[in-house]
């Protein structure tokens, strides 16, 4: 849930000038920065005695210490942030709701309007920019200063900022819709509202992915037709070896924010489209591009947008099933304390987003374990695909800048949305050990 980290407190902007000087000071990369370039090893170079194990170390030996340090401490407080994130939304709530904000905005929303409907949008605007202000401290510490001590974040402070706020107007418009809508069914339909709710929340999800990629993103980054040949060809030409009518490839300038390497399937429909971000483009070579999208074709191929839905309705019907005892449980208990007048009371929301926060902490292993594992058969398909395991393995230690390498199998279980670094490269070395004869001509230079 990052509607906190939205806004991030306008005040913020006007007293943090000349926080920006220094905010544009390079960290010095070059002693923790992941190799641009990895060579193949000579210990994954095809021979009679190729062995898995000394490929997949020989790969993680070309990690320099500190460039790995410096990964494992990023990603390990990124744990800590899952807890931090919680308790203290969980604290901004409790806070809104026991000293009786909840109940004042609601009041204040019912002089402006005498329609329930628009009350309930003039409630959540007070709430989300709220929410946004109190949590600003935690989202700014989050989203822009840790992200900049690590050298993954390129923005300056200003146009960080205006992201945020741009990403809290469609949260506003968005967010607004939904929930006036959902409260609109709790009123009309107070006994089954929570399977009419269900119903229309996962409507509303399958309609944002749809506009997403040509409405939503766009708003954020340039996202633009490839049209450089050298490099569309082969990846169009993999597109049709795997039966996607694919005819063009987007590029987004994912740069204006990140240092990050990343491709994605994303939309539904007529908007599914795959798109590659330009540090891909600009640090991958063709061999680690071409890997990349093989991976990304798998998710297209393997349907997995369809199964992410089909994943989605499930979680939905549960969740709304849980907050419908959640609510009646603590309304009966704290409601009167609180000024809530039932359910249908848009007061009630910052207790809904409580019940939603605890049960999304509660889930994080299960969800992280349902991506990793399409992202696990992307990864099988791609290499099949692509026949690229080494240009894999490079991929797998660019994206180690931001992703721990090697943890443990408890730990990639809970806190991992993709294989691990280590993981991927040995799956590559696996299929690599099983197709050697692709790699005869391959030589150590
Ligand atoms: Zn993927």
């Amino acid at each position: 849930m990052n509607i906190g980290r939205f806004l991030a407190g306008l005040v913020l902007v006007l007293c943090s000038t000349p926080l920006l000087a220094g905010a544009q000071e390079k960290p010095d990369l070059s002693q923790s920065q992941m190799p641009s370039v990895v060579t193949v090893p000579p210990e994954a170079l095809p021979s009679d005695h190729f062995d898995v194990e000394a490929a997949t170390s020989a790969y993680l030996a070309q990690i320099p210490l500190s460039a790995r340090a410096r990964s494992d401490a990023y990603f390990e407080g990124g744990y800590w942030l899952i807890l931090w994130d919680f308790l203290m939304a969980a604290v901004i709530y409790w806070v809104i709701l026991h000293f009786g904000w909840s109940a004042k905005m609601r009041d204040f929303a019912q002089r402006l309007s005498r329609f329930a409907f628009v009350q309930d949008l003039i409630y959540w605007v007070q709430f989300l920019l709220l929410i946004t202000v109190l949590g600003a401290p935690l989202n700014i510490y989050e989203g822009y200063v840790r992200e900049h001590k690590y050298g993954l974040a390129t923005q300056t402070f200003g146009p960080w900022m205006g992201d945020q706020l741009k990403a809290l107007l469609v949260n506003m418009i968005l967010g607004g819709i939904l929930v006036a809508v959902l409260f609109w069914i709790v009123r009309k339909l107070p006994g089954t509202w929570h399977v009419w709710g269900a119903v229309v929340t996962i409507a509303f999800s399958v309609f944002a992915v749809m506009i997403a990629p040509v409405f939503i993103f766009p708003l954020f980054n340039k996202i633009t037709r490839l049209d450089d040949p050298e490099v569309t060809r082969p990846i169009l030409s993999l597109a049709r070896a795997n039966g996607i009518p694919a005819h063009d490839v987007y590029q987004i300038d994912a740069s204006r924010q990140t240092t990050r390497m990343s491709a994605n399937v994303s939309g539904f429909g007529k908007t599914m489209r795959i798109t590659m971000n330009d540090n891909l483009l600009r640090r991958g070579s063709p061999e680690e591009i071409k890997s990349v999208m093989g991976h990304e074709m798998g998710h297209y191929v393997l349907n997995h947008i369809y199964k992410d839905i089909l994943f989605i309705i499930i979680v939905l019907v549960v969740f709304f099933a849980l907050l419908r005892w959640g609510l009646d449980w603590s309304l009966a208990r704290w409601g009167q304390a609180w000024g809530i007048r039932g359910i249908g009371d848009a007061a009630a929301l910052p207790l809904v987003f409580f019940i939603a926060t605890l049960l999304g902490f509660l889930f994080t292993p299960i969800q992280n374990t349902q991506t990793r594992t399409s992202e696990h058969e992307a990864d099988m398909y791609g290499l099949n695909a692509s026949r690229q395991p080494d240009g894999f393995a490079q991929a797998a230690i660019h994206l180690g800048e931001y992703r721990k390498m090697s943890p443990g199998p408890v730990e990639e279980w809970i806190f991992f949305d993709h294989p691990s670094g280590r993981h991927r490269i040995h799956d590559a070395m696996q299929w690599k050990a099983e197709n050697l004869a692709l790699f005869s001509s391959q030589t150590g230079h």
